[in-house]
């Protein structure tokens, strides 16, 4: 089962206008469309770019809510460690790092894998690390309504890295707390428990 569809998916219309205009910006740049290393440039990167950005077609909601299960587990349900790969809007240059995601059911849990696919249907747009973390935790609190979500980012930006302050190693860290993690216990319980090394 495919978690993606598949390039072929994408509507060639749009693919079209996309590498046209990679055309027009190799150009731009100084480069020589016409070589044989670029040929197949601007339609391989306006299918990248497509692929980078499927999240606008795609219904975090819908998959949520099709992987529902009645369940009387009310512990916290942490999952760490989920890569995460976007686009800055300032830039469109990537951001990556990782996804530390928690919540506490009532009533109701959800397929594990359904939260790495909801972190990549909001990462695979143009975004802000800080509106990307605040997508995330508001969708599974008003889909999962649960007694409390928690979510963390720690990415690391190439417009930092590659360009402006050349900042190679600096993390930006965001967090979002709701619910029973809003309490200074659970929020720690949760930080201790993604901060430990178990392996
Ligand atoms: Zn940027």
């Amino acid at each position: 089962m495919a978690p993606y569809k598949s390039l072929e998916e994408y509507n060639l219309e749009i693919t079209d206008e996309v590498k046209n205009r990679y055309s027009s910006i190799i150009n731009e740049i100084g480069e020589d469309v016409s070589r044989e290393g670029l040929l197949k440039t601007p339609e391989r990167a306006a299918k990248a770019m497509l692929f980078l950005t499927q999240g606008y077609k795609q219904d975090a909601v819908e998959i949520l809510e099709g992987a529902l299960f009645k369940e009387s587990y009310d512990d916290m349900v942490i999952i760490k460690d989920i890569e995460l790969y976007s686009l800055c809007e300032h830039h469109m240059l990537p951001f990556f790092g990782k996804a530390h995601i928690a919540y506490i059911p009532d009533g109701q849990i959800v397929g594990l894998s359904k939260i790495p696919r909801v972190v990549d249907v909001f990462a695979r747009r143009l975004q802000v690390q800080e509106r990307l973390t605040h997508d995330i935790l508001e969708c599974l609190n008003n889909t999962l309504k649960p007694k409390g979500v928690a979510v963390v980012i720690e990415a690391s930006h190439m417009c930092m890295m590659m360009r402006g302050v050349q900042k190679q190693n600096s993390v930006t860290t965001t967090s979002g707390f709701r619910g029973q993690f809003e309490k200074i216990e659970t929020r720690n319980e949760f930080l201790k428990l993604i901060s430990a090394k178990l392996s």
